[in-house]
Parts: C-alpha cells; structure tokens; sequence
C-alpha cells in the first residue's frame, strides 16, 4: 500500500467505486470518466506504479490478467470483443500512478493504430 495513492485508497475502501470484481489479490471497479459504453479498471492490491515495475513484481501481472479473462468471460465480453491498454509515462498520459489495465467494449472501438 503507498499512502497516497488514490487506487491503494480505491482497494482499502477509504474512496468509494463500483467494484465489478474482487479477488484476495485483484479488484475491478468502473472507470469514473467512461472512454467506451463498458469501461473498467482492473489492479492488484500490491502497489506497483507502472506496468515494467509491474513485470518484475512476482505474479501480479498473471493475477490481473487471470481476472481479465475471468470477468470478460462471465460477462461475455469475450464473444463481442474488448480491448486492454496500459498507460505507462508522459506520453501515454498515464494520470494515476499504480499500475491499472483499462478494459473497454460494449460497443464498436475505433480501429486502434490506423
Ligand atoms: P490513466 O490516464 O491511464 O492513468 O487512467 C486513469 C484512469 O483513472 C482514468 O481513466 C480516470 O477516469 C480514472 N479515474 C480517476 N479517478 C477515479 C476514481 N476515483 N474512480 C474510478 N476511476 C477513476
Ligand atoms: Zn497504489
């Protein structure tokens, strides 16, 4: 936990959200401003403040991801198709410094990369 971390405050429950998914290691809560009609963040309880340091912290990556598939699957996000995106650093705009994966879907998304 970092105190001042909005996300670690998310996870204790100091903040409010809307959780759609907890784990003893991951929990998923509705992004605040919406990019897509379904928009959800997904993080580890452990903090970690981007997706590199994130990649050397253990198993933490295969927990958050592990809860992706087990969400989307339960919420049929699967079959309609969904996208994940990490923001690590000035140029991506990453505004929240624990590492977080947003998941996007629930309507046609722009092409990505074209
Ligand atoms: P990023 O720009 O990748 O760092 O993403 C940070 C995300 O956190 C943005 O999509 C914000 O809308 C979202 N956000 C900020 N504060 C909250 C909050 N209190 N509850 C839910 N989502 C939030
Ligand atoms: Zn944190």
């Amino acid at each position: 936990m970092s105190d001042n971390c909005l996300f670690c405050k998310i996870i204790k429950g100091d903040i409010p959200s809307t959780r759609i998914y907890e784990s003893d290691r991951v929990i998923g809560f509705v992004d605040l401003h919406p990019q897509a009609k379904k928009h959800f963040l997904f993080v580890h309880k452990n903090h970690t403040s981007n997706i590199n340091e994130m990649a050397y912290d253990g198993h933490s990556l295969v927990d958050v991801y592990q809860a992706i598939a087990e969400f989307t699957k339960k919420e049929q996000l699967d079959f309609s198709g969904f996208r994940v995106v990490t923001n690590q650093g000035k140029h991506s705009g990453q505004t929240v410094f624990h590492t977080h994966f947003h998941v996007l879907g629930g309507e046609h998304l722009g092409h990505f990369g074209s």
